[in-house]
């Protein structure tokens, strides 16, 4: 099965990809992950990226695109899932040739939807447990501003292809894990 996760920052997206990666047995990739290993790490891609990350806005698309299109050629498993990419249309099409290329295809897109009075709450809780650099509520509202603008385009896309199932985030993390496997039953 394979796999994408959409909704906005603090949806839940990372905690629900472990979920799923777990109990479905498929390997996952977050491109906001392998950003903070390489920031972490101060790697050259680590120090672009960096720029982008702690003010909220999108790294430029071929970065994740190159990491994204590499990890999925690498892939000998049938499924996965991707969190955090893609992230606009112009990463909905690369990813789209990526997949034509091999003949592989999505079966489905998980939006997680969360309130946005809901979403800077556990934002800024998270804030206070990772200390992630792009917690503030400044940059919170800018991502979210960003998801709105940029990320909300590919529920359209990806609804027209059929494939898109909405999953009440508001939710606690074990309710929100059954509605997705509930979805995912059917595919
Ligand atoms: P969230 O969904 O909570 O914003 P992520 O961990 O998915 O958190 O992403 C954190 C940051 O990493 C983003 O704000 C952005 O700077 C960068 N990023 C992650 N994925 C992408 C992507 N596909 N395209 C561009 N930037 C990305």
């Amino acid at each position: 099965m394979k796999i994408i996760l959409l909704g906005p920052p603090g949806a839940g997206k990372g905690t629900q990809a472990e979920n799923i990666s777990n109990n479905f047995n498929i390997k996952k990739i977050s491109t906001g992950d392998l950003f903070r290993s390489h920031i972490k790490k101060n790697t050259e891609l680590g120090k672009i990226a960096k720029e982008y990350y702690v003010k909220g806005d999108l790294v430029p698309d071929k970065i994740p695109t190159g990491m994204v299109k590499e990890w999925i050629l690498n892939q000998t498993d049938n499924g996965w899932l991707l969190d955090g990419f893609p992230r606009n249309i112009k990463q909905a099409e690369s990813l789209n040739m990526i997949l034509d290329s091999i003949n592989s295809n999505i079966d489905a897109v998980l939006l997680i939807n969360v309130n946005t009075e809901l979403l800077i709450k556990r934002l800024l809780n998270r804030q206070t447990i990772e200390k992630r650099e792009d917690d503030n509520l400044n940059t919170i509202k800018n991502r979210i501003s960003i998801y709105e603008k940029e990320t909300n385009p590919l529920i359209d896309f990806y609804n027209e292809k059929k494939i898109l199932c909405k999953i009440d985030g508001n939710n606690s993390i074990e309710s929100v894990f059954n509605d997705i496997k509930n979805h995912l039953k059917n595919k």
